[in-house]
Formats: structure tokens, C-alpha cells, sequence
């Protein structure tokens, strides 16, 4: 069982990456890679607690917007964590997530809610990644609303007067560095309309210039035809069919490995990779 994209407590899920670990172990699952919005610091405790029988793909989930403003998250994995403009990049978009909060936080504020900044940062684990999860937390904690479901929902979603975007590089800036760091790079929830505004079939064809390893067709957020769609965009530019999760502990609904990459597909992405870069404990 492979599942490619799983977020820690390093960015908004709730369970470090040793729980993450152990829960995969336990799922029973192959292979798992380590998706951290805009950061790696998940990836040293992941390593070190590693369990026999399991590899590790270490990535993340790298924040991107088009030039017209729509959202577009990408999944580096099996990257060079030395590299720096990668490393540079996902620091820049880190910084801007604090501003944004700010702005987010003002325009709630001038709404009636009573929210800060202090009680925002509560709701994070040190050295994670800045989400909008963190404020839902918040707002969870002074009583506002029950679930993250219910916040974003009724106040954070994409269209709501409370958005405010974080600037973030364009998907073909962010795939063109992952594929300089070594890694890999696939599309994630592409067409997920739950998240606001998708990008066009059309524009694959630019993310495969730049380099575009995959896409994520078996995601809980893609509809049937979704799924159909993405399908013959990969085969027409005969990119990686992979299936994730996209588990977040229980700050979301979805399961581990409750979507999967077939090991066929995960070979041909790993081989895309300039090195071998899949971790395995070793017994000890
Ligand atoms: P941000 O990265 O700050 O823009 O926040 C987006 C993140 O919020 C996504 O990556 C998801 O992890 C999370 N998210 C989006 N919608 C929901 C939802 N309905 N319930 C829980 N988490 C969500
Ligand atoms: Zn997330
Ligand atoms: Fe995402
Ligand atoms: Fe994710």
C-alpha cells in the first residue's frame, strides 16, 4: 500500500511524524511520503523513527498560484534538501503565510470575532507551517465553531469575504525547482472545485514544459469525471497516475491510505528522480 501525500504536525495536521509513522506501520502500508505544506523540517524525526517494512518518500506540498490567481498546490518528492532555491522558495512562501494571517485576522476582527495573532500561534507546533487550519483551531478553542469542517465552511473557504491569498510561485516555477533539487513533481487535487477555482485542462500542457512528473487522480476531493479527465491528460502526456490520501491526523476526514498509488506507478515517478532517494529503516 502506497500512499504520497500525508501531512504532520510540521504544517496542519495534528500527529508528528513519528505517530505518522507508527500509524502507517500499523495501517500497513509500503510505502509513505511525508507532505508538509512549504516545508521539510518534518523530515529528520520521520527518519529517525522509520519502522522495518515501511519506506519513506520524503517531500512536500509546495503552495503555487497562476498568474490569474488560482490556487495550485504541488508535490515535490524525492528532493535534494540541500538545494537552495528550493529551500529559499518554500521559506519566502512560509513568511508570506504570517502576513496573510494578519490580513486574515484583520478583516475577522472588523467582522465582530475576537481572534489574534498570540491565539493563532497556540494552535502551533513549533517550527510548522502557518495554515489557515491553525486559525480554525483557534477559532474552535474561543467557542466560535466545532470542526475545521464547520470553520472553513462557514468563514475560511476560498471565496469567502475572509480570503486572503499568500503570495506564491507560479506551478511552473515551483515544478522547474523541484526538478532542479532532483525531485519529482506531482499535481495535487487538481481539480478539486472544493478548494475554489481549478485550473484548465488546457494549461497541463505547460506544467508538462516545465517538467511535470504526475498527477494526483485518486484524491477524495475529485469527482468520477474529474478522475476521468485527469486519466486522459496523463496518458496523453503519459505522466505518473498516482492516489493519496492527503491524511491530515484529525484535523480532516480522510483516512490513511484511503487512496493509493498502484507500486507500477510508483516506480516509474521514483525513477524520475535524479538519485535513489526512497528511505528504509534499517533493522536494528
Ligand atoms: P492554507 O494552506 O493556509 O491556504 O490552508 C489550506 C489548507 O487547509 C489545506 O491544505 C487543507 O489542509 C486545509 N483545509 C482546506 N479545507 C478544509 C476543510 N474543509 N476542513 C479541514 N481542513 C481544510
Ligand atoms: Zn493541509
Ligand atoms: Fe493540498
Ligand atoms: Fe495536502
Amino acid at each position: 500500500m502506497i500512499d504520497l501525500h500525508t501531512h504532520s504536525n510540521f504544517s496542519d495536521g495534528t500527529d508528528s511524524p513519528a505517530e505518522l509513522i507508527n500509524k502507517a506501520h500499523a495501517a500497513g502500508l509500503t510505502t509513505l511520503a511525508l507532505t508538509d505544506h512549504d516545508t521539510v523540517a518534518g523530515w529528520d524525526e520521520a527518519t529517525e523513527r522509520l519502522r522495518p517494512g515501511l519506506s519513506l518518500v520524503l517531500g512536500s506540498e509546495i503552495s503555487c498560484q497562476t498568474e490569474d490567481g488560482i490556487s495550485v498546490h504541488m508535490l515535490g518528492l524525492l528532493f535534494d534538501r540541500e538545494n537552495e532555491a528550493l529551500a529559499t522558495m518554500m521559506s519566502a512562501t512560509r513568511d508570506n503565510r504570517i502576513g496573510r494571517m494578519h490580513k486574515i485576522i484583520a478583516r475577522l476582527t472588523a467582522a465582530g470575532y475576537e481572534i489574534s495573532m498570540e491565539d493563532v500561534e497556540a494552535e502551533l507546533s513549533d517550527g510548522a507551517t502557518l495554515g489557515r487550519p491553525h486559525l480554525a483551531d483557534a477559532l474552535i478553542s474561543k467557542g466560535y465553531m466545532k470542526s475545521r469542517e464547520e470553520v472553513f465552511a462557514e468563514v475560511l473557504h476560498n471565496d469567502s469575504p475572509f480570503y486572503v491569498a499568500h503570495y506564491s510561485p507560479t506551478p511552473e516555477v515551483a515544478i522547474a525547482q523541484i526538478k532542479e533539487a532532483g525531485g519529482v513533481a506531482v499535481i495535487a487535487h487538481a481539480m478539486s472545485s472544493l478548494r475554489g477555482r481549478v485550473v484548465s485542462p488546457q494549461s497541463f500542457e505547460s506544467y508538462v514544459a516545465a517538467g511535470l512528473d504526475g498527477i494526483e487522480i485518486f484524491h477524495r476531493d475529485h469527482t468520477l469525471p474529474n478522475r476521468e479527465l485527469l486519466l486522459t491528460i496523463a496518458a496523453e502526456f503519459d505522466l505518473v497516475k498516482t492516489g493519496s490520501s492527503d491524511y491530515h491526523g484529525n484535523g480532516k476526514l480522510n483516512q490513511l491510505a484511503e487512496f493509493q498509488t498502484a507500486p507500477e506507478e510508483f516506480e516509474k515517478l521514483e525513477s524520475r528522480a535524479d538519485q535513489r532517494r526512497v528511505i528504509r529503516a534499517t533493522a536494528r
